[in-house]
């Protein structure tokens, strides 16, 4: 195991003089605090005793039958009983991983991918293979080649670990007929797909698209969060697993947490069933738009020429390709000390790719100081480049 680079990152980008355009925090400023905290509190003096209590693996039946509501959002049909309440999906990802990993074994992934499952696949020594990926996300070609050339290799490829809406980093969503092309080849190849979904209700324009787990149940493990659509800090996420793999995560579940916490999860309940959940998530998602924008017109506006960057759709990221000369990872420094901080790209691979990308993150500074941020970072790149 090794320290992530945005870990690494973190003590020095949250100093208040640098615009942080590193971390990946959901801005939290609309949620209804006063009413949160009232519901908190009756939970406690009504239901304390369950509340403060251990509770199944299994997670709140309540909650599970709440979860498949959310999930009908994207298409999907799952049963409750085939959730598991997890905290976050980041214990998901880690649970998923041990069953289905030994030593050796290839996970493909996109590159670039999520820096926390690269960090959980080191973990389990398993090894992960890009795919790259173009503005309509994953490359069905570039799969099929990926898939072939392990197996002829004789490597035991275990899943294809995808996130297709809103990207983290890479800001792209897979195109609709993709999908069922994505699920046909793992299909083919025998490779079960682990679809990880936090922010695919965070559609700038309120579009979602249609989940693979809902176009093929038997073959996709589902990962979902509430972290971006509610609250991070309260670590709860799920799984929505194939029946066999359900029995596989409960054990696993047990033998790293015993359970997900009770309270958490009669809090996400509770808000569920009296909050306008979809109404704060469409404040979400405006609040996200408007940060967006205001990173896309300050690129526009201030970076030198020969930059290019994507613009999402949805989520929290820009993946943003310099150009040929300049390596994101060791100009850091000095981005730093001209006080803006962003990710190099080198942390969202698992093979040292990635020293001419960034990935910039406009969920968490307000509009204004966004624009801060690119101006400041394009100054530093003209001067990398001896503009
Ligand atoms: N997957 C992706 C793609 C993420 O971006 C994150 C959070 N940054 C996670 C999983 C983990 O989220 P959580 O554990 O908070 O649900």
């Amino acid at each position: 195991m090794t320290a992530s680079e945005v870990r690494a990152l973190f003590a020095v980008a949250s100093r208040p003089e640098v615009v942080s355009l590193a971390g990946g925090m959901p801005n939290l400023a609309a949620l209804p605090l006063d009413s949160l905290s009232g519901e908190v509190a009756s939970i406690i003096s009504k239901d304390g005793l369950v509340a403060l209590q251990y509770g199944s693996a299994h997670g709140l039946p309540e909650l599970r039958d709440q979860i498949c509501e959310v999930m009908a959002l994207e298409g999907v049909t799952g049963h409750p009983d085939d959730v598991v309440v997890t905290v976050g999906s980041q214990m998901g990802l880690d649970m998923v991983t041990r069953i289905f990993c030994d030593p050796g074994d290839v996970v493909i992934a996109e590159g670039p991918s999520y820096v926390g499952a690269l960090g959980t696949f080191a973990a389990y020594q398993a090894d992960v293979v890009h795919v790259a990926m173009d503005d309509e996300g994953l490359v069905p070609d570039a799969l099929r080649e990926a898939l072939r050339a392990a197996e002829s290799a004789g490597r035991r490829v275990k899943f294809l670990y995808t996130i297709p809406n809103f990207h983290n980093p890479a800001g792209v969503t897979l195109a609709v007929p993709r999908r069922a092309e994505v699920l046909d080849i793992c299909r083919q190849h025998n490779v079960l797909v682990v679809e990880d979904n936090p922010y695919g209700l965070l559609g700038f324009d309120g579009q979602t698209y249609p989940a693979l787990r809902s176009m093929d149940p038997d073959n996709v493990v589902y990962l979902g969060s509430f972290s971006k659509t509610f609250a991070a800090g309260l670590r709860v996420g799920w799984v929505l697993a194939p029946h066999a793999v359900r029995e596989k995560l409960m054990l696993a579940a047990e033998s790293a947490t015993l359970c997900p916490p009770t309270l958490n999860q009669m809090i996400v309940s509770r808000y569920l069933a009296t909050h306008d959940w979809k109404g704060q998530i469409k404040s979400f998602q405006s609040a996200y738009r408007d940060r967006r924008d205001a990173m896309i017109a300050g690129l526009e506006q201030h970076m030198p020429p020969d930059c290019s960057w994507t613009v999402p759709a949805g989520g929290f990221f820009v993946w943003m390709t310099v150009p040929e000369g300049v390596d994101t990872k060791a100009m850091l420094p000095r981005a730093v000390t001209a006080r803006v901080a962003y990710v190099s790209g080198t942390g969202f691979y698992a093979d040292g790719f990635g020293s001419r990308q960034m990935r910039l993150s406009f969920c968490y500074p307000t509009p204004e100081r966004i624009q801060e941020g690119v101006r400041r970072l394009a100054a530093v790149l003209a001067a990398e480049l001896e503009l």
